[in-house]
C-alpha cells in the first residue's frame, strides 16, 4: 500500500477519522492550517480531479455534502468556511489521491502542503 490516504481509508494508517461511509472518510489534517482543517477523501482511490469520470458526479456531490454536514459539526457552518480541490503540481497537491479539504477558523498560514 504506497497511498497514504488508502491506508488511512482501510485503517491501517492513524488518523482522526470524523466520519465514514461506503463512499467517503473524513478525517483532521495533520498539518492544520486553521482551526478546523479536515479533509474528506473518497475510499475509492482516486488520483485528482484530473482523472475523476463522469460516473462520479454523484460521488463528487457526496464529498461536498458531506463537506457541508461536517462544517455544522464543527460549528462553522455560520461564521463561514472555504472548501478546496489542489489539483496537480501547480494547484498545491502533494497527495496524489483525491481530497477536499474543509477549512475554517483563523488561519495560522495561508499556503496549503
Ligand atoms: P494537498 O497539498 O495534496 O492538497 O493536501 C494534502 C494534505 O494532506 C496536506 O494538507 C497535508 O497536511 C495532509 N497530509 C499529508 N499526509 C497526511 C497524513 O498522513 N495524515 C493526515 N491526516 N494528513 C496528511
Ligand atoms: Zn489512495
Amino acid at each position: 500500500m504506497t497511498c497514504i490516504f488508502c491506508a488511512i481509508v482501510a485503517g491501517e494508517a492513524q488518523a482522526t477519522i470524523l466520519y465514514r461511509d461506503e463512499r467517503v472518510t473524513a478525517f483532521r489534517d495533520i498539518h492544520p492550517v486553521a482551526a478546523t482543517h479536515i479533509l474528506i477523501v473518497p475510499n475509492r482511490h482516486i488520483d485528482s480531479l484530473n482523472t475523476l469520470e463522469d460516473g462520479d458526479a454523484d460521488l463528487l456531490a457526496h464529498m461536498l455534502f458531506t463537506a457541508r454536514a461536517l462544517a455544522v459539526q464543527e460549528g462553522v457552518a455560520g461564521s463561514g468556511y472555504r472548501l478546496v480541490f489542489n489539483t496537480g503540481a501547480d494547484g498545491g497537491q502533494t497527495i496524489y489521491h483525491l481530497h477536499l479539504h474543509l477549512i475554517a477558523g483563523k488561519f495560522t498560514r495561508f499556503t496549503l502542503g
